[in-house]
């Protein structure tokens, strides 16, 4: 039977090939009508068999283009009116003034076979892309999606691109970043100081690195520093020009073949390395991998990632084994994306520079995931992800802008159920940074077309986030404390409504009572927190220098365990007499000491204890120590102390601090005992989490903070509390870390609005 069917398509379908798609499918199928854009998406007409109309509906629905995601999709069935062919409506009007922006994307299979096709007019060239892959985020400049808002909008298309572009049949029809040798972006390769240099510029790129130098080249959000991964010379040379960088490099490697030679690979590691979006993945190393040991001091992982720009693909196989791959900045700044910027900045880093001439309009550092039990979490959230929305659980009655946290800066946008977060923006005490977050607030909010009349922030009074949400005018705030957006983040991450137990650790956030939390039990939803147990607190001497020096955290456990003394012996060579007299004055007398309930501390002090960090030059490095140090196959742990006190529940660390004290005094080998340590913190979980099971009646239980980017620590956690019957919430979609918080943030602020 003949029938006509009008369908309507929500999400991101617009700029990602999806009306060409549809054209295809529909002539396959012997279907007539048309396809165009509208506000809310793609509007589709059908007219034929109605067998054949379902079969379309399954195959768009299940196999839609590769960078589409169908959020909704509505059918509605009526009598055929003898519609005779499908027509592509490519008239722009009535497009949504906000489209749903894709993120950049790997380049496609069809694309790399062209790349290496000598008979291909783009043979080679490495700036092709197509609908499927290529650019988006890091060139879009305004709303409507389109080359002329885009920094294309400087390469006119030459003949043969437009012919592409304008034909519905062609997979570049209307691929706003598409181009060709003829009219495209070129390379152009520049010495030290920038001067332009002869050759050809991947031939020298591919020169220097093997002789052991430092290439910066330029990406699709900016910047990368490259040498070769095998140079230990060159390695370290890197190291230090990059000023005191002491954080794992990340490596690229040609293909899944030779990730799988140096790191363990599972299926679900394949497929996330290989996706679209092209990860960094922090994968467990074989023995006897030849990478140089300056890549990634003391850690058992790796972090590996597939080339995913044309210009990556042919420097990669051109090079032939693994080339160290780095966000170009020094030390700590967000990768560098301007020109002006990264010849300022790495002239004294880098020997060379593979640069190009289309500009890139919004850094977008590399994203990082790991696998967790089985799913592949994203521990900074960037290019690949953003800016592609998050489903809330609820609906924000009003528009949200959620500023996140200070460190790993990242905020978000709602509107309705959509939460749209950014890119990761990096450390917000760097001014440039600050600076870089407002752009960055500003330029989603024209793209997405949201106003917000709300802003959350932390409640934190120092926070740069919170600076920044109090200079807004003219919106309502919402103040949503530290650990209670981690723990609404991890419920709006797996879309519950609470309430749950959350256990919330991490180094540091901003208390109800204006001490710094960190090692938190609450019982929350969206609505509210109450904190039922927590860390018994510790006094930090020097509270900030702690984070940097992590002996000073073992300095406070002990003196809690009164067991002061051990340390002036234990830290004898490590920490000068007089620094270590000096500290114990201070906890002794209760001056410059802050209290604290922090894990990172904890974590630090015990790290310090085993002489895993006497220094720690990034954040969670000590942590990160102890984790690499923990033997797997240990299952032992100490004794653990609760107590109840004032209605709460203290958990008391000075067991643990015995027994590591204790198990070194016996000889036993470190990493023994700090696979111990970590399996007592798994146990003390339980056990607080048992208690408040028994007072609330609580059995689902949400596991977030920074401490649980620690993979043995949520593996054996959340493995541990399974066992004894409860349901564990970990992240899937946004970062444990504060990279996070902001979804927290917006789900709390959206469901008081529902309140109102
Ligand atoms: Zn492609
Ligand atoms: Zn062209
Ligand atoms: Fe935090």
């Amino acid at each position: 039977m003949r029938q006509r069917c009008v369908i309507a398509v929500e999400g991101i379908v617009q700029g990602v090939g999806f009306r060409p798609f549809v054209h295809g499918l529909a002539v396959e199928r012997n279907l007539a009508g048309r396809v165009w854009n509208d506000t809310q998406g793609v509007r589709i007409e059908l007219e034929g068999e109605s067998a054949q109309i379902d079969g379309f509906l399954r195959e768009l629905r299940h196999r839609p283009p590769p960078l589409a995601q169908i959020s909704d999709l509505r059918s509605e069935f009526s009598k055929a009116v003898g519609t005779k062919s499908f027509v592509i409506d490519s008239s722009r009007e009535g497009e949504r003034r906000a489209p749903q922006i894709a993120a950049d994307a790997a380049t496609c299979s069809e694309c790399l076979r062209e790349l290496f096709d000598p008979a291909d007019r783009r043979y080679l060239y490495p700036f092709l892309n197509c609908t499927h892959c290529g650019p988006r985020m890091t060139i879009v400049q305004d709303v409507p999606y389109d080359r002329s808002k885009t920094t294309m909008a400087g390469f006119p298309m030459c003949g043969a691109c437009r012919a592409e572009y304008e034909d519905p049949a062609d997979r570049r029809f209307h691929a706003q970043p598409t181009a060709c040798p003829e009219c495209g972006p070129r390379l152009s390769i520049r010495g030290s100081s920038w001067e332009e240099m002869d050759g050809d510029p991947l031939d020298r790129t591919l020169r220097a690195l093997r002789e052991g130098r430092i290439v910066a080249v330029k990406g699709l959000g900016g910047y990368h520093l490259a040498c070769d991964a095998e140079n230990e010379e060159g390695v370290a040379r890197l190291r230090m020009r990059k000023r005191r960088e002491a954080k794992p490099f990340a490596i690229m490697v040609t293909d899944l073949d030779v990730a799988g030679a140096l790191c363990r690979l599972g299926q679900v590691e394949r497929q996330s390395l290989s996706s679209p979006r092209r990860p960094i993945m922090l994968l467990k190393r074989r023995d006897g991998c030849r990478i140089a040991p300056s890549v990634a001091p003391g850690q058992r992982e790796l972090g590996l990632m597939l080339p995913y720009t044309p210009l990556h693909h042919l420097l990669a196989r051109g090079f032939g084994s693994p080339m160290v791959m780095t966000s170009g900045n020094r030390s700590d700044q967000p990768t560098l994306a301007d020109d002006d910027e990264a010849r300022e900045e790495l002239s004294g880093v880098a020997d060379l520079f593979l640069t190009h001439d289309r500009p890139i309009e919004i850094r977008c550092d590399d994203s990082v995931t790991r696998i967790t039990r089985g799913v592949e979490v994203p521990l900074r959230r960037s290019r690949g992800f953003a800016p592609q929305p998050l489903t809330l659980p609820f609906e924000a009655k009003r528009p949200i802008l959620a500023t996140g946290g200070d460190l790993k800066a990242c905020f978000g946008l709602v509107q309705g159920r959509h939460a749209f977060l950014s890119h990761h923006i990096g450390d917000l005490a760097e001014l440039s940074t600050y600076r870089d977050f407002g752009k960055a607030v500003a330029h989603y909010q024209r793209l997405f077309g949201i106003e917000p009349e709300i802003v959350a922030h932390d409640m934190h009074p120092g926070y740069h986030s919170t600076d920044f949400a109090e200079s807004l005018d003219g919106v309502g705030r919402i103040a949503v404390q530290h650990h209670h957006a981690h723990i609404a983040a991890c419920m709006a991450d797996n879309g519950v409504a609470g309430p749950v137990i959350g256990v919330a650790f991490d180094g540091t956030g901003y208390g109800l009572d204006g001490s710094i939390w960190g090692g938190e039990f609450l019982v929350a939803d969206y609505s509210a927190f109450e904190r039922i147990g927590y860390l018994r607190p510790v006094l930090l001497p020097g509270g900030d220098r702690a984070v940097r020096q992590p002996w000073r955290s073992a300095a406070a456990h002990l003196h809690t365990a009164s067991l002061l003394e051990a340390g002036e012996e234990l830290f004898a060579g490590r920490v000068a007499g007089a620094e270590w007299r000096l500290v114990a004055q201070m906890l002794q007398r209760k001056v410059g000491c802050v209290e604290t309930s922090s894990m990172g501390r904890l974590f630090d002090a015990v790290a310090a204890l085993l002489g895993l960090a006497d220094e720690a030059l990034f954040e969670a490095q000590a942590a990160m120590a102890l984790e690499a140090a923990a033997d797997e196959r240990e299952n032992g742990s100490s004794r653990i102390r609760v107590i109840e006190q004032n209605g709460a529940i203290l958990w008391d660390a000075r067991t643990i601090i015995k027994s590591v004290l204790e198990d070194r005094r016996h000889g036993d080998a470190t990493p023994l005992i700090a696979a111990r340590f970590h399996n007592s913190i798994a146990e003390a979980i339980v056990t607080v989490c048992r208690l408040a099971r028994r007072r609330h009646d609580i059995g689902t239980i949400a596991l977030s903070g920074g401490t649980f980017q620690n993979a043995m620590l949520a593996d054996r956690t959340a493995e541990r509390l399974s066992e004894d019957g409860f349901s564990v919430l970990l992240h899937r979609q946004v970062p444990c870390n504060d990279g996070g918080l902001c979804l927290g943030q917006a789900a709390v602020a959206a469901h008081a609005l529902t309140e109102d």
